[in-house]
This record gives structure tokens, sequence and C-alpha cells, in this order.
């Protein structure tokens, strides 16, 4: 069995086939353990796509597969247990299928074309399924779908579905207060039709039943009444801005060999990124160069045990917050609780269930990123914050290549106290979000786009001369100026001015940032809602 680090859905796939075929074929307890785990590993990777559909879809066959687990003496499984799982397997390979992108077209006798993770998401039209009487609503909120770069589809709460290419998402607009019946059930339609797209619904009662109800029905995200277009955008942008996440890191501090194969084999069928010391001695330095997420830690070690080391790591500021799990073959609970109480995150037994390890890997990591992420971004917007933009542009100066190209840009709103004093705070906060967001929807996941004071925003754009970039930004500065803004007594309008300045001409991040707000300045001057390049560019 190979140990390649599994990148695409397509691996992904090719990787569950073949477990599934080779347990049919032999019918050993190790392959069902190993197609148990590649149905789990598509399942995390669908997660991570955010294609709810087919995760929903994989955790059935998941939970199916582990109902059925067992031990060496249970396998093979009966015919009948084995065509159960075949029909459910089945099912959820014709939902991946269909919810694929085309592939391109290509000659019979050439290699096939991989089909990119990317291309899962990337499809931008919405279908909004909305009754008559809510009309008014849906025209509102598909207008202003469509300012962000989306194509709307109407579609009637009944009857045939669009034809076409799979939307990226579906949102529903109830008739009334309760879901009926039918609308239940033309939910669900929609759910088997389209796997792959998240489903909104709007208006939904802040009460546990009813979202449940909503839930089991294929409802990704139920929006209660009074948030509505605001959140829907939001969660819209949002799917579309959803890059490959840098692979996870564990790192394994054990001393016995044969513990560690097993343990990075399996990090490496989910696609986990590991590194192994034998010796606690070096875990400072390991700690240096590899910047885990998590430390997988033995509980007998020579020199020192793992609490030992896990203690002087809660000492410093750096790691206190690392999530350490430990791996051992200690049964004692008592010494299980202690080893808990002096700064472990969770304890796990040896031997362990590779389902199980990866699972609580998996998770640990998430909310760790998740923690890490909510200091680096900005509440109101979800940008960068100031400091977190100022470092990242750093980054991409230091490692661009002598001759490439980059552009910086400063983009400040117009009259923005005007703004507030006319219409409120509230109001001014959301002029800001809309600007955020129309920046989110026009510019690539590899651009920087950072919220770097109150309304006023860094972008960095790699690979892009200045006169690109003053044509790219002045599009989004022209439409930026017809995007209506909704306040109590109608729709106001902002306008916003821009500075850019460009690598290699100007060399480091700080002096880029300084010649494009000197441009701004400038734009500011000449009189607002312009885009200006910083002199000599
Ligand atoms: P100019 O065209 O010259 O940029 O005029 P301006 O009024 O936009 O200029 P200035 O930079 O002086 O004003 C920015 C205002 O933005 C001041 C501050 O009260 C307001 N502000 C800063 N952060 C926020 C925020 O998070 N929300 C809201 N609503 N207002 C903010
Ligand atoms: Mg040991
Ligand atoms: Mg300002
Ligand atoms: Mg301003």
């Amino acid at each position: 069995m190979s140990n390649l680090p599994l990148n695409s859905v397509e691996d992904r796939l090719y990787v569950l086939r073949t477990r599934w075929e080779q347990y049919v074929a032999e019918g050993r307890f190790e392959q069902f353990i190993e197609f148990a785990v590649a149905v789990n590993s598509l399942a995390e990777h669908f997660n991570r796509l955010r294609l709810s559909g087919l995760v929903r879809l994989c955790e059935g066959l998941e939970n199916a597969a582990l109902t059925r687990l067992g031990d060496s003496t249970t396998h093979p499984l009966g015919e009948q247990e084995v065509a159960a799982l075949q029909r459910q397997l089945d099912t959820l390979l014709g939902s991946v299928s269909t919810s694929r992108p085309p592939a391109p077209e290509r000659r019979t006798d050439e290699a096939p074309v991989a089909i990119a993770d990317i291309d899962w998401i990337k499809p931008r039209s919405v279908w909004l399924v909305a009754p008559t009487e809510k009309r008014e609503m849906a025209d509102a909120l598909a207008r202003q779908l469509q300012y962000f770069g989306f194509s709307v589809c109407d579609t009637p709460w009944s009857g045939e579905l669009p034809r076409g290419d799979m939307p990226l998402a579906v949102i529903f607009v109830p008739a009334g207060e309760d879901t009926r019946p039918a609308e239940f059930a033309f939910i669900g339609t929609v759910r088997a039709a389209c796997p792959a797209s998240q489903l909104f619904y709007l208006g939904a009662r802040s009460a546990i039943d009813p979202i449940v109800a909503l839930m089991r029905a294929g409802i990704d995200v139920s929006i209660p009444a009074e948030e509505q277009t605001a959140t829907v955008l939001n969660r819209m942008l949002d799917l579309v801005q959803i890059s490959e996440q840098e692979k996870y890191r564990v790192l394994v501090v054990e001393d016995s060999r044969v513990a560690v194969a097993l343990i990075q084999r399996t990090l490496a069928e989910h696609g986990i990124d590991s590194h192994a010391i034998g010796d606690p001695a070096t875990l400072l330095d390991a700690l240096e160069t590899y910047r885990p997420d998590l430390i997988l830690m033995d509980m007998y070690m020579p020199h020192f045990n793992g609490v030992e080391a896990t203690r002087v790591l809660r000492q410093m500021g750096d790691y206190a917050a690392l999530p350490i799990v430990y791996l051992s073959g200690e049964s004692d609970v008592g010494m299980q609780v202690e080893a808990l109480r002096l700064g472990g995150d969770q304890f796990l037994i040896k031997p362990f269930n590779p389902v199980l390890l990866a699972a609580v890997v998996k998770t640990k990591i998430e909310r760790f990123r998740e923690t890490q992420r909510s200091t680096r971004l900005d509440g109101l917007t979800g940008l960068l914050n100031h400091t977190a933009a100022k470092s990242r542009l750093q980054t991409m100066v230091s490692q661009l290549p002598a001759h490439a190209a980059l552009t910086v840009a400063m983009i400040d709103i117009d009259h923005f106290k005007a703004i507030n004093d006319t219409y409120g705070h509230p109001v001014g906060d959301q002029v800001i979000r809309g600007l955020a967001w129309l920046l989110k929807g026009r510019l690539r996941s590899s651009d920087l786009i950072g919220r770097y004071g109150g309304e006023e925003f860094l972008i960095a754009l790699p690979g892009v001369t200045p006169e690109q970039a003053r044509q790219v930004i002045d599009r989004i500065r022209s439409d930026f100026a017809a995007l209506p803004h909704a306040h109590p007594g109608g729709a106001l309008y902002a306008t916003f001015s821009s500075g850019i300045a460009s690598y290699p001409l100007v060399n480091t991040a700080p002096a880029l940032t300084e010649a494009a707000d000197g441009a701004l300045l400038q734009a500011k001057r000449l009189g607002r809602n312009r885009v200006e390049r910083a002199i000599l560019q």
C-alpha cells in the first residue's frame, strides 16, 4: 500500500474504490478497516470543500461500515451485508459523478485530465426558490447577489429543476412562518439532485425544533428572518473563497519505531503531514523548525516522560495552546486523569483505532486553527486585520522572485464621516462590509485583502502590473459607486478613492504601502472616486 499523500477528490475516490474491491475479493478484517478509513478520509475532504450533501452520503456509508466493523472473526461479512454496503457505495459514487464538473473535452488516446478540487466549488450560479408573495424581497436579494458576481436562476417551489450546471447554492424562501409539508418535500428533492450545493433557508424561526427539521430535510444553513440578505451574501462569498488549506502538521514524539510507522501511515492516509522524533530532548528544536498543529505524545520514553514534556511546553507562551494528545499503552484510568490534568488534551490507548485517531487529530487541529484564525481576522468583515495584512504583505514581498510583478493598492471610502453622521454608525458598518464583500467577490484567492483601518483597505495583487491593477481596481471602483446600501429610509451610494504602487520599482513592503498611501492622498486631492498610480510608476 502506498503512503503517498492524497491531494484531491479524485485520489480519494480511487483509494476508496480500490480498498473496497480488495475487501470484496479477499474479505480480510484489515482490508475492511482500510476501506472504513478511506470513506472517512473522503468525508473529511468533502467537508473541507463544503460539499455538504456528499458529506452526508459519506457519513452514512461510514456509519454503515463502522457498525459492521466487528473484529477479525466477523469477516468476511455475509453476502447480504456486502451487497448492502455495495448499494450505499454505488449511490455515493453516482452522486459524486453527477456533481462533478464536466471533464474537459479530450481525445480518447490522451491521458485523463485531473479535475482540480477548486473546480468543484467554482460555479457561481445560485437558484433562488421563492413564492410569488415574496417576489419583491427575492428580487432585491437577486440584485444584491448579481452585484457580487453571482448569476441567479429563479426557480419555482415545485416542478422541474433548472437544467445545466449544478448551482453553488440554493436559497429557499418559504411562503409562511412554518415550513409546509410540500416545502419539506421539495427541499428533499433538491438535496438529492444537488449533493454538492449548499442549501440555505431564509426566514427560519429561531427555535431549535424547526431548524433541526430543516436540517434533516437537507438544509445546511437556516437563517433567521431578521439577518437575511447580509448573512446570505457573506456565506456565499465565503463559499467562493475556499482555497485548499495548508496541510495539517503533526509532531509524533514516540520512541518505538513500530508505533511511529503505524501512526505515520494512518496520518498519511488522511492527508496529514507528520514528523517524528524519538527523543523528547529534541522536542523544542523540532517545534521550532516543524511548527506542528498538534503533538501526538508517547507516555514512556527515555530521559523524560510525556507528561513532563507537556508540563514544560505549557509553561512556554508559544506552545501554551498547542493541542497535545497522549498515545499510550497506559490503561490505568487514574494515570490517564493525572496526565490530562497536567496539560494534555486527550488520551488515546494503544493499539489505536486508526479512524478514531484521525478523527481526534483532525477535530483538535480544526479547533486550534479556528482560534488562531480569529486573532488574525477582522470581526466586521472577515478580512485580514491590520497586523495580519501587514505581515502577509511582508511575506509576499520577501518571497517574490527578482523580476516578478506585485501591485499594492490602498483604498479609502470617500466622505465616510458624513455617511456615519447622516445615517448612523450601523449603516456605516454595512457600507464597510459591502466594500469588503465586493473585494472578496472580485479578487482571486491568492490576492491579499486586508482591513487596514476603519474604512481603509490594503490590497496586494501578485503577478499584476500597475496598469493591469489600475484597471481591476477602477472596475471595482465604478461598481462600488453603483452598489446601493440599504438604510431605513431607502438606499445610499458611496464611493472610494485608491492609490497604487508596484514592485519592483518600489521594493519593500513598508515602502509599497507608503507609496500607495501617497497616491491615495493624490486621488483624494484630485476630487475622490478615482484611482491614482504613484508618481514615476
Ligand atoms: P475622506 O474622503 O477624506 O476619506 O473623508 P472621510 O470622512 O472618509 O475621512 P476620515 O478618514 O477622516 O473619516 C473616517 C471615519 O470613519 C472616521 C471614523 O469615525 C469612521 N470609522 C472608522 N472606523 C469605523 C467603523 O468601523 N465603523 C464605522 N461606522 N465608522 C468608522
Ligand atoms: Mg515509549
Ligand atoms: Mg480614512
Ligand atoms: Mg475616508
